[in-house]
């Protein structure tokens, strides 16, 4: 099947680790040109190593939660592409594990303001853009937990269902020019849990034991974390022109976690 990313115009916000870097280097496969932004230099540099440079590639350095920044990233975008985007993922973030007990008020605002403005910033500086293309999406990458809550996730849980019901809305809002479409995560192998496995418990459990771990005790039916590529996968065809009626949607790539029907 062809996905039709031939010469279009992707812009990934975090997308120097993990499922991000994993889409950024699908989406060039595709022959998309592709812009990524992260906050820390040295990650992006590494990434655009990994990527391979070229000019298909925009490295740029922006925190999408900084609204100038933001601007100035969609300046640099649209010099770079003409003016059109056809395709924004928004992947940047991390999750917040804490309990109702454990997250105090200023937790909560910097949970909510993280997981709504890196949507409603980039949102706002591509838009222009995406309605100058014509097959314009958006993908969000969320959280199982949007629709299946954890008392350990409390805040992140509730601030992922808001998203859902913003790119929801968005959906409607935006059609027929703009497709906007989710994938729901479970556990995937990527920078959050490396960084957790690096502050295990018992620091002589080697790797393989610890995820093996992990896999039993969250009980995820393919008895596996995701690798970064799998939702990266799906990112790309959400995103693509094959998608082409497909809006208000979300794929979960969890390997079977959830536990609605
Ligand atoms: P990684 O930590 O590997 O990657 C996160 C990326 O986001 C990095 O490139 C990071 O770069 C960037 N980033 C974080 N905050 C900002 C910011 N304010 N502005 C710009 N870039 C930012 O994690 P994942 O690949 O796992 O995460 C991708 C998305 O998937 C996140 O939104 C995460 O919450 C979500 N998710 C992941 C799950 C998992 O199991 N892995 C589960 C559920 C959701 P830098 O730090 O340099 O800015």
């Amino acid at each position: 099947m062809n996905l039709g990313y031939s010469g279009r115009h992707v812009v990934v916000t975090g997308g120097t680790s993990g499922i991000g870097l994993a889409a950024a280097r699908l989406l060039l496969e595709e022959g998309a040109r592709v812009a990524i932004c992260g906050r820390d230099p040295e990650r992006l540099a590494a990434a655009q190593a990994a990527l391979g440079g070229g000019e298909a590639l925009l490295a740029t350095k922006c925190d999408v939660l900084d609204r100038d920044a933001v601007a100035r990233f969609a300046e640099v975008v649209a010099t770079w592409s003409g003016g059109v985007l056809d395709l924004l993922v928004n992947n940047a973030g991390q999750g917040r594990v804490s309990t109702f007990a454990t997250t105090t008020d200023e937790d909560w605002r910097a949970e909510l303001d993280l997981k709504f403005f890196s949507q409603v910033l980039p949102i706002r500086a591509f838009k222009p853009m995406l309605d100058r293309s014509s097959a314009a999406a958006i993908v969000g990458v969320n959280s199982l937990l949007s629709v299946q809550p954890e008392p350990h996730m409390v805040c992140t849980s509730a601030a992922r269902a808001g998203v859902q019901s913003l790119l929801k809305s968005l959906a409607t809002e935006f059609a027929p020019q703009i497709r906007v479409n989710t994938i729901l995560l479970g556990l995937v192998d990527s920078g959050q849990w490396q960084r957790r496995f690096a502050a295990r418990a018992d620091q002589t459990q080697d790797r393989a034991t610890w995820y093996a771990a992990l896999a039993r005790t969250k009980g995820i039916p393919l008895d596996r974390l995701g690798e970064p590529d799998e939702p990266a996968k799906a990112i790309v065809f959400l995103g693509s022109p094959a998608a082409s009626y497909i809006t208000g949607a979300s794929l979960e790539v969890s390997g079977g976690v959830s536990r609605f029907i």
